[in-house]
C-alpha cells in the first residue's frame, strides 16, 4: 500500500452514510420480551391484521437485507426460555383447536425431512404442522436474494454445498434423488468452475497490518484448483512468498511444508503417525514436529475455521491432513479415516458427495422439500427452475392443507400427554408475537438444536439433559455483499481473498451458475455478490469455550460494526484495484450464526467415551411420544446427516 493512502478510514470515506436498506432495523440488541417479540415490520403486519406474518402481502425474507441469519426477534424468546423469565412475561396460552399426527420443531433441512419421512411412512393424509422460530424456512440452509441492477443475484446465507466428508446415506440420496437433485450432472451442466481463472483471475492472500505489519494483498497459491492445474509448484510458492511481509525464516520455512517431502516422524508405522497426530494440534505439528519458526503460525492460523469454526491451535493435525493442509507430504501416510479422526477424506474419494453449489446453496434443497411438502407453495417441476420459483409465503400454512409450515414460531414446551412410556399423544407451546399457544399431536420429533431441549422439555431425565447441553454449536458469520460491479477485482486479477489475521477471513466472488432461468454475472461491469466470513473463535481456549465466547461476541456486535468491518477490509485489501467502498458497496446482508455447525467431537479436548455412550447418542433417546433428530444428534454439521438423522427419528415413532 502506498504511504499517501489514509491509515485509517472515516466513516464517510467507507460509506457508513450511504443508503443501505435496514440497516439501524434492529442492529441485534436483545429486544424485551413481551410485545416486542418480533421484528418492527412484522409486527405491524401482524397488528395489521389477525392473521400470521407470513400472510401478509409481499412477505419475502429472503430479499431481507441488515442483520440475519439468526435475524432479531428470532432468539429473544428461547433465550428468555433459557434465563427463566419467559414464563414470568408469558400470557396464558390459548389451546388451539388444531390436532396433528405429528409437531415437527424445526424447518431446517432434518425438519423439513422428518416431514417427508413421516408422510412417507402415514400417506398422503398425514397431518402435520412444522414450526419454526425464524421468518424463514431451511434453518441454517437459507437464501440471500438480491436485485442488483434489477438482475436476480443469489447466495447461501448458511448451508453452501452439498458435499460431505462422508458417502451420503441410502436414505439421504434417496431423498436427493426424489426431490430431482443429480448433483453430479447439474455441476457439468451449471457451473462454469475455471471461469475466473479464464479472466485471468486468482486467488489472492491479503495480509493485514496488524497481523504482519502491512496491508498487502498478494496474488496466491492457496486454492486447490491452482493446486491441480500444477500452478502451485516451487516457483509459484517462491514469487509468492518473496511479496509477502514474512520474516525470511517463516519464508523458508512454509516453503519447506508447503513443498518439502520431510518425514517429520520417522521410525514409526501410518497408524502410529495417525495416533500420534491425531492427539496434537496443528499449530503443535507445525512448531514442535516440524520445527517451523513461530513466524508461519499467523499465515496458517485461520486455515480451519471455515471447516470447524477453530483455529488451528485447536484442530488435530490428523484431521488437517485429511483436510489437504501441507507438511504432512514426507509422511507416507495411507489414505483412509483413522481411529480418532472427526474428519474423513475418504468420502470424497467414495464419490458419495459432490461439491455442486446451487446459487442460494442448500437453500434450493429446503425450498424443493417444501415444494414437495405443500402442494402449490413454489411452484415448478424441477431442480433447476427452483432456483428462480417464487415462494407463496401465504400457502404454507393454510387451514385445512394437511401439512403446514408455521413461521415465527417459537417453541417452548413440549410434554407427552401422561407417563412418557404409556403416552399417545404430545401437547405442544409455541409463542408468536404476543401470544402463546398450545396445540396437541400424536407425536413430536425435535429438529430444533439440541441444546435448546431441556428447556423445552425439563421433564427429560437429567443424564439426558446433561448430554444434550454438552453440544456446543459453532458460531459463524455469512455475509453477502452486493457490489456495483467487480472492475477492482478484475483489475488486480483476484477472484478470492484469504485474509489469515483480518476480521474476515475470506472474501470471494460469488460462484459461476447457470441454472434454470438464473444467469451469472459475466462482465467486470456487472454487479456482482461477495460472499465474506468470519469465524469469531479465540485461539487459546478449549474448543468448545471458544465457540462460547465466540457465540457471546456475535450477539453483543450491531451491525454498524460487521458493516464497518466489511468496508475497511474490502478498501484495505482492494484499494490498488481502484476500489471505493462508499461508491461501491450497494447492499449487505450479515447472515450470523451464534448456533452454527453441529458440534464434531474433537480429540484433543474431549474424552473418549465407550461407543454408544457419546453425548449426541445419550441425548438424542426417544422420550414417550417424542424424538430428536436436526444434525446435532449426528454429531457433525452436514445436510446429509441432517437428513438421516430425521429418518432415524421418524423411524423411531413406529417402534
Ligand atoms: C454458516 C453455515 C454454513 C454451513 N455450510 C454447510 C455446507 O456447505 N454443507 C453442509 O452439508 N452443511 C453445512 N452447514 C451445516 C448445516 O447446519 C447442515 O447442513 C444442515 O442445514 C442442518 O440442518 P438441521 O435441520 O439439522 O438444523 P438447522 O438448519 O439448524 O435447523 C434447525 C431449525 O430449528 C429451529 N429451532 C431451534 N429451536 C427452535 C424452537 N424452540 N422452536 C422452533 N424452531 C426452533 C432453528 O432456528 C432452525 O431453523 C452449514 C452451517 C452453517 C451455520
Amino acid at each position: 500500500m502506498s504511504d499517501q493512502r489514509p491509515r485509517t478510514w472515516s466513516d464517510r470515506e467507507l460509506g457508513m452514510d450511504r443508503a443501505i436498506p435496514r440497516r439501524d432495523f434492529l442492529n441485534g440488541a436483545a429486544l424485551a420480551v413481551g410485545a416486542t417479540l418480533l421484528p418492527a415490520s412484522l409486527k405491524a403486519a401482524q397488528n395489521a391484521s389477525a392473521s400470521e406474518p407470513q400472510n401478509q402481502p409481499d412477505y419475502n425474507p429472503p430479499v431481507s437485507t441488515g442483520l440475519r441469519g439468526s435475524h432479531p426477534g428470532s432468539f429473544e424468546i428461547a433465550h428468555s426460555l433459557r434465563d427463566g423469565t419467559f414464563w414470568k412475561n408469558a400470557p396464558t396460552p390459548k389451546a388451539l383447536p388444531e390436532q396433528y399426527d405429528l409437531i415437527v420443531v424445526g424447518g431446517g433441512i432434518s425438519g423439513l425431512s422428518a416431514a417427508h419421512f413421516f408422510r412417507e411412512r402415514v400417506g398422503a393424509s398425514a397431518k402435520i404442522l412444522i414450526l419454526e422460530n425464524h421468518d424463514d424456512f431451511g434453518g441454517h440452509a437459507r437464501r440471500n436474494e438480491f436485485h442488483l441492477g434489477g438482475k436476480l443475484q443469489l447466495l447461501n446465507g448458511g448451508t453452501m454445498l452439498i458435499d460431505s466428508p462422508t458417502p451420503y446415506s441410502a436414505e439421504a440420496a434417496g431423498l436427493m434423488k426424489k426431490l430431482g437433485i443429480d448433483a453430479a450432472a447439474l455441476d457439468k451442466r451449471c457451473t462454469d468452475h475455471g471461469f475466473y481463472r479464464s479472466q485471468g483471475l486468482r486467488s489472492a492472500v491479503f495480509f493485514d497490518r496488524e497481523t504482519f505489519g502491512d496491508d498487502r494483498l498478494v496474488p496466491g497459491v492457496m486454492v486447490e484448483e491452482e493446486e491441480a492445474t500444477g500452478e502451485g509448484g516451487d516457483t509459484q510458492w517462491k514469487e509468492f512468498l518473496a511479496q509477502a511481509p514474512l520474516s525470511e525464516t517463516a519464508r523458508r520455512d512454509i516453503l519447506r511444508i508447503e513443498r518439502g517431502k520431510v518425514d517429520y516422524l520417522p521410525g514409526l508405522t501410518s497408524t502410529e503417525k495417525k495416533d500420534r497426530l491425531s492427539r496434537i494440534s496443528y499449530k503443535d505439528f507445525l512448531l514442535q514436529v516440524a520445527g517451523a519458526d513461530p513466524g508461519v503460525i499467523p499465515f496458517y492460523q485461520t486455515r480451519t475455521n471455515g471447516e470447524w469454526g477453530v483455529g488451528i491451535d485447536a484442530e488435530p493435525a490428523l484431521d488437517c491432513w485429511a483436510l489437504g493442509l501441507p507438511g504432512f507430504q514426507g509422511l507416507q501416510l495411507t489414505p483412509g479415516a483413522a481411529p480418532h479422526m472427526s474428519y474423513s477424506a475418504a468420502g470424497y474419494a467414495n464419490g458419495g458427495s459432490e461439491r455442486f453449489h446451487f446459487p442460494d446453496g442448500n437453500a434450493s434443497i429446503a425450498r424443493l422439500l417444501v415444494r414437495d411438502l405443500v402442494p402449490g407453495a413454489v411452484p415448478g417441476v424441477s431442480a433447476e427452475d427452483i432456483v428462480t420459483a417464487p415462494v407463496h409465503y401465504d400457502l404454507l400454512d393454510k387451514s385445512g392443507a394437511p401439512i403446514r409450515i408455521r413461521l415465527n414460531s417459537t417453541v417452548v414446551g413440549v410434554r407427552n400427554l401422561g407417563e412418557p412410556k404409556a403416552a399417545t399423544a404430545v401437547e405442544v407451546t409455541y409463542a408468536s408475537g404476543k401470544d402463546v399457544f398450545t396445540v396437541r399431536a400424536g407425536a413430536c420429533v425435535l429438529a430444533c438444536w439440541n441444546m435448546t431441549i431441556p428447556f423445552l422439555c425439563p421433564e427429560l431425565p437429567a443424564a439426558q439433559k446433561e448430554a444434550l447441553h454438552y453440544l456446543v454449536k459453532v458460531p459463524l458469520v455469512y455475509t453477502s455483499v452486493g457490489l456495483r460491479n467487480w472492475r477492482a477485482f478484475k483489475k488486480l486479477g483476484v477472484s478470492n481473498i484469504h485474509a489469515p489475521g483480518a476480521y474476515w477471513n475470506a472474501a470471494s466472488l460469488n460462484w459461476v451458475v447457470d441454472i434454470g432461468g438464473y444467469k451469472s454475472p459475466r462482465s467486470p461491469e456487472e454487479p456482482i455478490l461477495v460472499h465474506m466470513s468470519r469465524t469469531p473463535c479465540k485461539p487459546g481456549l478449549p474448543a468448545r469455550e471458544q465457540h462460547k465466547a465466540g457465540r457471546m461476541e456475535l450477539l453483543a456486535t450491531p451491525f454498524a460494526l460487521f458493516e464497518r468491518k466489511i468496508r475497511e477490509q474490502l478498501a484495505r485489501s482492494l484499494a490498488d484495484g481502484g476500489f471505493d467502498p462508499a461508491r461501491d458497496i450497494e447492499a449487505i446482508t450479515v447472515n450470523r450464526w451464534p448456533h452454527g455447525y453441529g458440534y464434531e467431537y474433537n480429540p484433543l479436548f474431549d474424552p473418549e467415551w465407550p461407543d454408544g455412550r457419546q453425548p449426541h447418542i445419550l441425548g438424542r433417546k426417544k422420550f414417550g411420544r417424542i424424538t430428536i433428530a436436526n444434525s446435532d444428534s449426528g454429531a457433525t454439521a452436514y445436510t446429509d446427516v441432517a437428513m438421516d438423522q430425521a429418518y432415524r427419528a421418524v423411524g423411531e415413532l413406529f417402534s
